[in-house]
């Protein structure tokens, strides 16, 4: 009897540590980058309440440990047969990432995400259209979401193509979409092509923040949630030669 009622104590107390685990963010930082990441352990995911209780602020600081956490090659380990199961009643996204297609930027890799943790829409040189604007707005507004990010990449081949005005069937229409970010760049005296690499990845980062404008004036259901302070927003910028995403935080809110 007595073994009995140990053996439930025991059950009791790890089935109640297991619901914490699951149920709670850790507070412990899980990059070392010295940010505050409400990060869950690998083999975990994210929950209603983890997901009610991340902040935009936080959604952010996540993002940004888990890029270090890839950078410095210590990615948590996941397990994934896990998440799987533990995900498939339902999900709570911490954020939604519009990147580009780009083989070279696969995106929950380079932030370091697992199954469930964001939302992920992947488009040649990161342009906005009316879809991906409401797969946008059911993230946020239906799904939870705290933060929109835009992530675009070095040497972009679509803003290349843009600025060399390719014209091959249905991808004419798409990088109309970017051309506006060339206007956008100011003149001096580099060259505008499509070989200068600078001027590609400043063609890229005027995509971006227009891409960021645009989903404020496009969608007045996540302009209204972006200035209550429910999600934020942010750009950035993938370094295809270091891996690291730099964010534009001065530009996010
Ligand atoms: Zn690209």
């Amino acid at each position: 009897m007595k073994n009995l009622s140990v053996r439930f104590e025991l059950f009791f107390s790890l089935t109640i540590a297991a619901l914490i685990t699951v149920g709670c963010q850790s507070s412990n930082s899980s990059g070392g980058s010295g940010t505050t990441s409400p990060a869950v352990s690998g083999a975990t995911v994210q929950t209603h309440a983890s997901q009610t209780a991340m902040t935009p602020a936080q959604a952010l600081a996540e993002l940004k440990a888990g890029n270090d956490r890839f950078v410095t090659d210590k990615p948590l380990h996941r397990d994934f047969p896990t998440q799987v199961k533990a995900t498939a009643a339902g999900q709570y996204p911490f954020a939604v990432v519009l990147s580009c297609l780009d083989s070279r930027q696969p995106i929950e890799i380079v932030l370091d995400q697992g199954v469930g943790d964001i939302f992920s829409a992947r488009v040649a040189g990161n342009v906005l259209n009316d879809d991906i604007l409401g797969s946008m707005e059911f993230a946020c507004k239906a799904s939870g979401s705290k933060l929109i990010a835009v992530i675009g990449h070095s040497n972009c081949g679509a803003v290349k193509g843009a600025i060399d005005d390719v014209q091959l069937g249905n991808l004419t229409g798409l990088l109309t979409k970017i051309k506006p970010a060339i206007d956008a760049v100011p003149e001096d005296d580099q060259a505008r092509n499509s070989k200068n690499y600078k001027f590609v990845d400043e063609v890229s980062e005027a995509n971006i923040k227009l891409v960021l404008k645009e989903i404020r004036e496009r969608s007045p259901i996540l302009r209204e949630m972006i200035d209550k302070g429910e999600i934020g927003i942010v750009g950035g910028m993938y370094d295809l030669k270091t891996g690291k995403v730099q964010f534009y935080e001065n530009d996010s809110k």
